[in-house]
């Protein structure tokens, strides 16, 4: 017997060259195999004689050849074998291309088990390339429901099918995670039948059984490690807060909170009295002004004695928050610091010292803060901006930091509620649900090429009135293939061409961060007119002159994606507009985007997003933070999603907590899973 921890080259056939093309597909060790799932199954268990054989129908029927194969060389790497096969019913002619296995195989007089589809019409039918196999062998390409891998060159489908089918037999499957109770309860197949069944089932019926299983496990897996984050921090218990009072810093305010922000301040403040570290997530629109509670939070906090950070997910929107939030702090007399991955070495030094001396009261920074060289005199509060790119790792991560830290997350992203107890499972919720006062829909308008005439006309209306304007293209460079506009490219073509007189600047992701920043702030103070950019200015950025964001090849975005752009703009008192361009005919896409047009609605966005994309891209390609499940998809199996939910949180409720942690498997699970949302980070 093998182990499920032993390396693929024990198996039988699997040697180094084998070994390399596993690694491909992440598959080390023979657990790694067994948890190699199909991303499908081809059912050849339907069989027919000859005579009832279809067009395009593929299946398996019995028969005998009916003379020796005969291959003739065609041209310069073009051999075709044909040969003639029969039963009771009919003859058939088969035809190979280039199958030298065919050719040697087949032998007169014998009988096969062929599995392929007829090719022709009328005048006569053949068949093409089938497979075939021997009757008395096993059934491995005929005569069963094949499991369709994911591979990579130089693997075939039946050389995985093989190495799994090995292993299956010399090495027991991983042990049962799921609690017997919540398997009744739920109807649930048992570990072993579910393993064997996704790669070896009977039926189609018991397949999908068998992938159910494994879907619901892994939610379940991730609910019950959020349930258990949760309970191991219930347990903890910090100082109450004294001095809650907020009125000075609302009159450093130039304006009045909204309803929603004093709700959101209020929540904030009963978890600061209650003696136990908070974990709040605030969730609201683009442009609900969020920060302004993030601010109140760490205002008290740092009136309580405590240091507080900020963490934003790129170095534009830390740099933003510092520039808006210092001023604010240093009235009352509370130093901030900007940490991120720019910051020159020496300043670095000295900001961590000052943190570690307790003198600066608030730190602003990227993922940097995450860094293990950094530290805090007495970390009280943590909070992070446009939390979903941060996964539930980096925030158990810098949580760590402080002894007890107060812990708040920010997320722009209106999620849907099953993939919000997901996410934040192990999190209270706050919701502004209402915007700062003035402001206005920002109309949105859907065009193709033949109004860039018009398009330009209008952009330079507005900065003939003293607006200016963001330019979004999908790409940083030319690319040939997808023939998408790109930043550096159109950025040149409006200053030297179309907008002579304008000022443009341009801003990617592949700029060095300093410079980033620079062309950002220089954006806000006013110094350009149009910003030609790729997403990077998706998040958080705030220039409430900018009224007109004009996103080109919008069909390459996804909904929730756009929305993040569109609200860059409308953020001042002045009429905002967005313009979507596109090249894209196909009648779907038209109706996503035309559906984005009529909607300013976030919420309903996000539900229509997470329909057709699925998570992953939802949040943005790889950035949310969420572990990679294997055979969950987030957007198709929501209903599974919510009977784990449910079923890994009454099953906590009752016994379940304390055997959650004394079960190790489940404990590995939890753990391995996590690593892997941690993983999306970098
Ligand atoms: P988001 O929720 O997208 O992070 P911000 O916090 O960046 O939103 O706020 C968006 C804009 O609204 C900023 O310019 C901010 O100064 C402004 N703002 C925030 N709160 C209010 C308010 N209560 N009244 C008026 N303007 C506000
Ligand atoms: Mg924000």
């Amino acid at each position: 017997m093998a182990n499920l921890s032993d390396p693929v080259s024990v198996l039988r056939g699997v040697g180094p060259a084998r070994v390399k093309q596993f690694a491909q597909l992440n598959i080390f060790t023979l657990r790694d195999l067994i948890c190699h799932f199909p991303r499908g199954y081809d059912d050849r268990t339907h069989s027919l004689p000859i005579s009832e054989l279809e067009p395009e129908r593929p299946a398996c029927f019995r028969a005998t050849v009916m003379n020796t194969p005969r291959t003739s060389h065609i041209r310069k790497g073009l051999d075709l074998t044909r040969v003639q096969v029969a039963d009771v019913t009919a003859r058939l002619t088969l035809t190979f291309f280039n199958n030298k296995y065919a050719a040697e195989q087949l032998q007169y007089g014998h009988e096969y088990i062929f599995y392929g589809a007829l090719s022709g019409d009328f005048t006569g039918y053949s068949m093409t390339n089938p497979v075939f196999e021997r009757p008395d062998a096993p059934p491995v390409t005929t005569r069963r429901i094949l499991p369709i891998y994911p591979l990579t060159a130089g693997l075939s489908n039946t050389a995985v099918l093989r190495a799994v089918q090995q292993t299956m037999e010399i090495c027991d499957t991983p042990p049962e995670i799921l609690p017997e109770a919540v398997r009744q309860e739920y109807g649930i197949l048992g570990a072993d039948c579910a393993y064997r069944a996704i790669h070896q089932p009977q039926s189609m019926a018991e397949a999908e059984m068998a992938k159910k299983r494994m879907i619901f496990e892994e939610f379940f897996v991730f609910s019950a490690g959020l349930a258990l984050l949760r309970a191991a921090r219930e347990g903890r218990s910090c100082a109450p807060y004294a001095d809650l009072s907020l009125v000075e810093f609302e009159a450093a305010l130039p304006f009045a909170l909204t309803g929603a922000q004093k709700r959101a301040i209020a929540d904030i403040a009963r978890d600061f009295a209650a003696g136990k570290p908070m974990n709040r997530l605030v969730q609201g629109d683009v442009g609900s002004g969020k920060t302004m509670v993030a601010a109140a939070a760490a205002f008290a906090a740092i009136r309580n004695g405590h240091q507080a950070a900020l963490m934003a997910p790129t170095e534009i929107l830390a740099q933003q928050h510092y520039a808006s939030l210092s001023p604010l702090f240093e009235k009352f007399g509370m130093p901030v610091a900007l940490l991120t991955g720019s910051v020159p070495a020496k300043q670095k030094r000295e900001v961590r010292a000052a943190m570690a001396s307790g003198e600066i009261a608030l730190t602003i920074g990227t993922h940097a803060l995450l860094t293990d060289a950094t530290g805090f005199a007495d970390l009280g509060l943590v909070i992070t901006d446009e939390q979903h790119r941060f996964g539930v790792a980096q925030r158990a991560k810098l949580s760590a930091k402080g002894g007890e830290p107060h812990l708040l997350v920010m997320s722009a992203t209106p999620i849907p509620r099953t993939l919000a107890l997901l996410l934040y499972g192990d999190l209270d919720v706050s919701v502004l649900d209402e915007l700062p006062p003035g402001r206005e829909k920002v109309d949105t308008f859907l065009v193709g090429e033949s109004y860039r005439a018009r398009i330009n006309a209008f952009i330079r209306k507005q900065v003939r009135e003293g607006h200016q304007c963001f330019v979004v293209c999908p790409a940083v460079e030319e690319n040939a293939d997808l023939g998408l506009k790109a930043a550096t490219v159109w950025a040149d073509t409006l200053q030297s061409t179309v907008f002579p007189d304008l000022r443009i600047s341009l801003l990617h992701g592949q700029m060095k961060g300093a410079q980033k920043e620079e062309t950002m702030a220089s954006f806000a103070r006013g110094e350009a007119d149009v910003l030609v950019a790729t997403t990077v200015i998706e998040v958080g950025v705030d220039v409430p002159r900018a009224t007109l964001m004009v996103i080109e090849d919008a069909d390459r975005f996804g909904l929730s994606q756009l929305h993040q752009l569109r609200g860059r703009v409308g953020r001042g008192q002045a009429k905002s507009y967005c313009i979507l361009t596109t090249h894209n005919r196909s009648p779907e896409t038209l109706a996503r985007l035309k559906a984005f047009c009529q909607t300013n609605d976030g919420f309903q966005i996000a539900q229509e997003d997470l329909k057709l994309r699925g998570p992953g891209d939802f949040f943005g390609a790889r950035q949310s933070g969420l572990p990679a499940f294997r055979v969950a998809n987030l957007g198709a199996d929501l209903q599974t999603l919510e009977l784990a939910q449910q079923a890994s949180k009454s099953w906590m409720e009752s016994a379940g907590a304390a055997e959650a942690s004394e079960s190790a498997a489940l404990r590995e699970r939890i753990g391995e899973l996590f690593r892997r949302a941690d993983g999306t980070l970098n």
